[in-house]
């Protein structure tokens, strides 16, 4: 899947094309790390073409870090739920957990455990 196509699935899936509204009182850093998160900003490593590159909480090695810390990693156990259809891709699958979660549940889990 080309990039362009994997960011607009992203957005339109974890936004549903809503604006965020951000919970009072939380800290800057814990914000950027919410927005990055729910735009499905890649981590540092695929950016710079590291990759694979090592989870800090679970240790797995993997091409896609942000699709692992959404998805398998037990940090994000929280964010997984059975939903009513098959995702076709990891992507898409990241992107509806992440649509699926609540914002404090998001925020909460980027203070404990930022994305890598
Ligand atoms: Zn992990």
């Amino acid at each position: 899947m080309e990039e362009g196509s994997r960011s607009v699935t992203w957005y339109a899936t974890a936004t549903r094309r809503e604006p965020l509204t951000i919970p009072p009182g939380l800290p800057p850093r814990v914000v950027a790390r919410l927005i990055r998160l729910r735009l499905g900003y890649r981590c540092a490593s695929q950016i710079l073409q590291t990759a694979p590159d090592q989870c800090p909480y679970c240790f797995e090695i993997e091409d896609d870090p942000l699709h692992r810390y959404i998805l398998r990693c037990p940090v994000s156990q929280a964010l997984r739920h059975p939903v009513a259809w098959i995702p076709d891709t990891d992507n898409e699958a990241a992107a509806l957990a992440i649509a699926s979660a609540s914002t404090q549940m998001l925020a909460d889990l980027c203070n404990r455990h930022p994305p890598p």
